[in-house]
């Protein structure tokens, strides 16, 4: 096992890191921006080096400081969180040229999967199921590119292959409109990605967003933890996250399971993944869009439902230990909620920065906060403005839900503005509670 790791990341994510490191005796290394010398993890870490001013192309994102800090500390592994350097190639592959553990899959994994092309075919090969649309990059010639969409069928999404984040992709609903759409999708894409390659989906109308979580160790042994469902977004972000999906049945559960186990270890995955579908509830169908190679801000409702610590699986792998678990091991009981806690105004969405200046966390049975903030904590307006994590675990989906209603009332943050109102009405709303809402359906909600 390693001895020191360095995390290479900020705010709740960062501390659950530290976490994982000391129950498994491992000391740490926190990096920080000059503004986020405060931050918790960083008042906790054994170590900690200062990597650059606020902006993060300066300080989180600075390869070359992250591997510096590394080396002056005498780290052995880097673990990259989510966001930031976590999904980069580039970034992975230095840390392992420099003689350092990248927490994470192999380099070349992470930019496979990062080509939203070559994740799909990786995926179809290994037979899971897959999204109608174009099996490669779309043609130049504009009848070819015209008769692929009449193929497919309208409505189509064109789609950057080297896209994320939500950014770049735009629905196409009539040929009238296909070449000019296909030609602004192109310059954004090769402006935003670098990349002007695009490809073609048949557009889903009310498709749930469910994702299958998945852990692979350096044997070439995989196995996934279930699925969790993402519907609930505002602009593709996701709001509240839940484990196991409803209407999901066993059976579902271990087919597409199975699919996805085996898709990764075809590549030699490494560490933990999460493969996202969309879910056509009308015909029961999943199909792939993408893979995310790091750990997801989601992953503590997989863990309450399993009993397993992914965090602290994932730096097993890294250290070359075996899994230990076995498919058959893996028995998911009771239900999960996840609530993301954003410093931001509940209606209008601008991000509300400052010091709170009182914090009071819920608590009782069946309540996990993963949170760095405390009374006094001044909330930067340079980075992301999710704050921390409110998560209900219950015997049931009706229990999780009773408990995270009781901990929404009862947590308090003062000095900022939070989501949490919003929470509070979408956990009393009655599709909400019947379960299983689509990608739409809050924004349906906030424009009533
Ligand atoms: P990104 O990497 O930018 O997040 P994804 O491929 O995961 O891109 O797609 C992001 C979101 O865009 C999905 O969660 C979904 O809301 C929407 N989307 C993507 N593909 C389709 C599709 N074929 N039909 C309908 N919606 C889609």
């Amino acid at each position: 096992m390693f001895e020191k790791i360095l995390i290479a990341n900020r705010g709740e994510i960062a501390l659950r890191i530290q976490r994982a490191c000391r129950e498994l005796g491992i000391r740490t290394v926190a990096v920080h921006s000059e503004p986020d010398r405060d931050l918790l993890h960083v008042k906790l870490a054994d170590e900690s080096v200062c990597i650059g001013p606020a902006p993060s192309d300066k300080s989180y994102l600075n390869i070359p400081a992250v591997i510096a800090a590394a080396e002056v500390t005498d780290a052995e592994a880097i673990h990259p969180g989510y966001g930031f350097l976590s999904e980069n190639a580039d970034f992975a592959e230095r840390v392992e040229n420099s003689g350092f553990t990248f927490i994470g899959p192999r380099a070349e994994t992470i930019r496979r999967m990062g080509d939203k092309i070559a994740a799909k075919a990786a995926m179809k090969k290994a037979g899971v199921p897959c999204v109608p649309g174009s099996d490669g990059p779309l043609p130049d010639d504009n009848e070819a590119l015209k008769a692929l969409a009449r193929e497919i069928g309208y409505p189509v999404i064109l789609k950057a292959a080297g896209g994320g984040g939500g950014r770049g992709m735009r629905v196409v609903h009539t040929e009238a409109h296909l070449v000019n759409a296909a030609s602004l999708t192109r310059a954004e894409a090769d402006k935003a990605f670098g990349n002007p390659t695009l490809y073609m989906e048949k557009f889903l109308e009310t498709p749930r967003h469910i994702e299958f979580q998945i852990l692979c160790d350096t044997q070439g042994h995989c196995i996934h933890l279930g699925e969790r469902d993402c519907s609930v977004q505002r602009r593709h972000q996701k709001v509240i996250e839940e484990a196991p999906a409803p209407g999901v049945s066993a059976a579902q559960r271990a087919e597409i399971g199975a699919s996805v186990a085996k898709a990764c270890e075809d590549m030699g995955y490494r560490g933990a993944g999460t493969v996202e579908f969309l879910y056509d509830p009308e015909n029961q169908t999943f199909y792939f869009i993408e893979m995310n190679t790091r750990v997801q801000v989601e992953h503590p409702v997989t863990e309450l439902i399993t009993g397993i610590d992914i965090v602290k699986a994932q730096i097993r792998i890294a250290a070359g230990l075996p899994l230990g678990i076995r498919q058959e091991d893996v028995v998911l009981s009771g239900h999960a909620v996840e609530c993301r806690i954003n410093a931001e105004d509940p209606e209008r969405f601008v991000p509300s920065p400052g010091q709170i200046t009182a914090w009071h966390p819920p608590g009782g049975p069946g309540i996990r906060v993963d949170s760095h903030i405390y009374a006094g904590y001044r909330v930067p307006p340079f980075y992301d403005s999710m704050i921390g994590k409110i998560i209900a675990f219950g015997g049931d989906r009706e229990e999780a839900n009773m408990r995270m209603r009781s901990a929404l009332r009862e947590t308090t943050i003062e000095g900022i503005q939070t989501n949490i109102p919003l929470h509070r009405r979408v956990l009393e709303e009655a599709q909400y509670a019947t379960g299983g809402v689509h990608i739409h359906y809050l924004e349906a909600l906030l424009a009533l």
